[in-house]
């Protein structure tokens, strides 16, 4: 009987269809690291920089608005030099998953939507976590007094030194 082959397969499609979507329950939460929201921009210097980080100026310094603001993207593993900022600076996380840690404290997770501050001249660094991206947009205030000093990298002792 035809129609009953068709029921039969019918089944057997059913049948598989369920075993596809229990294996996939089973499977490891896949790592997915999102595009840039903003251009890349231009690749940081590996002087102050270990891994790929992209620097993208969205606002540039001027006498008007005296705040520069830019987008870093973090490729993971990747993170500044430690360093400070005479006026301070403010991060704006818009996606992916970083560090951050002020001398003397413990490393911190920032994640889209927090809102990190660097008080004036506190050495710091920032950048991505091992495993995801890091998407920052940098807010430095009162440009006129300066914006970073950039000092030795971040050692991968000290980038591994994360305690959750
Ligand atoms: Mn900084």
């Amino acid at each position: 009987m035809k129609n009953l082959n068709i029921v039969k397969d019918f089944g057997a499609l059913v049948l598989f269809a369920l075993l596809l979507s229990c294996n996939n329950q089973t499977q490891p939460e896949e790592i997915v690291n999102n595009p840039p929201i903003f251009p890349k921009g231009q690749k940081g210097p590996d002087k102050f920089f270990t891994g790929n980080a992209y620097n993208y100026r969205l606002v540039p310094i001027d006498s008007t608005y005296t705040t520069l603001v830019g987008n870093v993207y973090f490729e993971p593993g990747a993170r500044s030099n430690w360093h400070t900022h005479p006026a301070g600076q403010i991060l704006i996380i818009t996606d992916g998953v970083g560090y951050h840690q002020i001398e003397g404290g413990s490393i911190q997770i920032m994640k889209k939507g927090d809102v990190i501050t660097c008080p004036p001249n506190v050495r710091h660094w920032h950048g991505a976590s091992p495993d995801r991206e890091l998407q920052q947009l940098y807010i430095v205030p009162n440009s006129e007094k300066g914006i970073v000093n950039w000092m030795e990298p971040v050692t991968d002792e000290q980038y591994k030194n994360f305690q959750s």
